[in-house]
């Protein structure tokens, strides 16, 4: 029972120090947020000790008579919080959920038809180098560049060309929301599946601020880490008639063992997502959003070459194009890095600069709402960015408020004592 600090004393040291980077840092990474800590509390118990391979009241080890209580929990949390017939708390990851959902959908080789990764996509949605490209026949859809949203028209035009098993619905970096009623009468009108990976904006669906694709597709995927704010793993939500398949895709199709200590931890997590206050958080991560689409449009933005793609934001995040200022993506992440604020650089659709390098930044909002940020310090936030991002800026002075904004929301006060 020796605890983590005498009998490794090196991990535990890099660990403090993580805790150290996000209670003092600005995390504004998109897909990144602060899980609760009684949902860590719950990842941290003997239930990562259980094998329970199988499905509640139906498993292939003896002794899963507690982890049945938990994992069943996590699945009627989660029913109820979409409104889906069926789930499945088991994937590892988004990808592993992907992966699971895919191949219940369609055999390899079969026609799916994605985002483009370099749109917006994910590598799940069939980027070459990924399982999903690698045994699919792959079809990407796009952005229009002139407007940044989704050019439906041509999803509508490849679908009837190329009449896919599966059309994929879903984005990594994208900061509107996608009509799926739209999608659905694409894909029935090709004979196709339709498919939905919310794993970006499944909290704010939680939160009724964005329509619930479980409405209109076959089967839905998502991560439990975004802007749901649990503990990181995938869950897939479906109609009842995809259940067996669903199930036995995950299990035994690509996994063994459940996770239970990390469905114990989604149960936690789906429960703090039906409350209110999850609601009202949910409100101030699209709200600052908002204000820093507004703020980084401005003339004073736009001078020094930075515009955000679509003209805005219904999201949690914005995407912010650099192709007409003086610095590139990896230039003004480390800038940004460099005041104290953590974000990801980000391909503009058609950038003309490689993949490591980009002319644009991915900045999201989920991880400061929950820290407790309102419209007030994303205005403070915003104009931080604003400045860090122009030819001549003070790092001391945007360093000074970037350490005000982290001490005035204070992160996990009582860990790392
Ligand atoms: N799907 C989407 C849309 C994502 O953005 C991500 C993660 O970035 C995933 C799936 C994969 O999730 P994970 O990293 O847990 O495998």
């Amino acid at each position: 029972n020796t605890p983590l600090h005498e009998l490794d004393p090196e991990v535990a040291a890099a660990v403090d120090a993580e805790l150290h980077r996000q209670q003092s840092t600005l995390e504004m990474i998109a897909s990144e947020n602060f899980a609760p800590v009684a949902v860590m509390e719950a990842q941290g118990t003997v239930l990562t000790n259980k094998y329970a391979e199988g499905y509640p009241g139906r498993r292939y080890y003896g002794g899963c008579e507690h982890v049945d209580v938990t994992e069943q929990i996590a699945i009627d949390r989660l029913k109820e919080l979409f409104g889906a017939e069926y789930a499945n708390v088991q994937p590892h990851s988004g990808a592993s959920a992907n992966q699971a959902a895919l191949f219940a959908l369609a055999q390899p080789g079969d026609t799916i038809l994605g985002l483009d990764l370099a749109h917006g996509g994910h590598l799940t949605h069939g980027m070459r180098l990924n399982f999903s490209g690698k045994q699919f026949d792959v079809i990407a859809y796009h952005v229009d560049t002139a407007t940044g949203l989704v050019d439906m028209a041509e999803l509508e035009k490849l679908a009837k060309e190329h009449r896919p098993k599966v059309i994929i619905a879903g984005w990594s970096a994208y900061p509107r929301q996608l009509d799926f009623a739209e999608f659905r009468r694409i894909a029935d009108e090709v004979g196709a599946y339709l498919w939905v990976d919310m794993a970006h904006f499944a909290g704010l669906v939680a939160a009724g601020l964005h329509p619930n694709p479980v409405e209109h597709a076959d089967v839905v995927t998502s991560t439990t880490h975004k802007t749901l704010g649990g503990p990181r793993g995938g869950i897939i939500l479906a109609r009842k008639e995809f259940a067996k398949k669903l199930n036995s895709s995950v299990f035994p199709g690509f996994q063994g063992g459940p996770l239970e200590h990390v469905i114990a931890a989604k149960a936690v997590s789906f429960k703090v997502a039906a409350s209110e206050e999850f609601k009202e958080r949910q409100r101030r991560t699209v709200e600052g959003a908002k204000i820093l689409a507004e703020r980084l449009t401005a003339a004073d933005a736009r001078e020094a070459g930075v515009d955000v793609l679509s003209g805005g934001t219904d999201v949690h995040l914005i995407l912010v194009d650099l192709r007409a200022s003086e610095l590139d993506g990896q230039q003004a992440e480390d800038r940004l890095h460099e005041v104290g604020i953590t974000v990801n650089r980000n391909a503009v659709p058609n950038d003309p600069r490689p993949p490591m390098v980009t002319s644009g930044l991915r900045i999201g909002t989920p991880a400061l709402a929950t820290r407790g940020f309102t419209a007030e310090d994303f205005t403070e936030v915003a104009d931080v960015i604003a400045e860090a991002l122009k030819p001549s800026y003070d790092v001391e002075a945007l360093k000074a408020r970037v350490r005000a904004l982290a001490d005035k929301h204070p992160l996990y006060p009582g860990l790392g004592k």
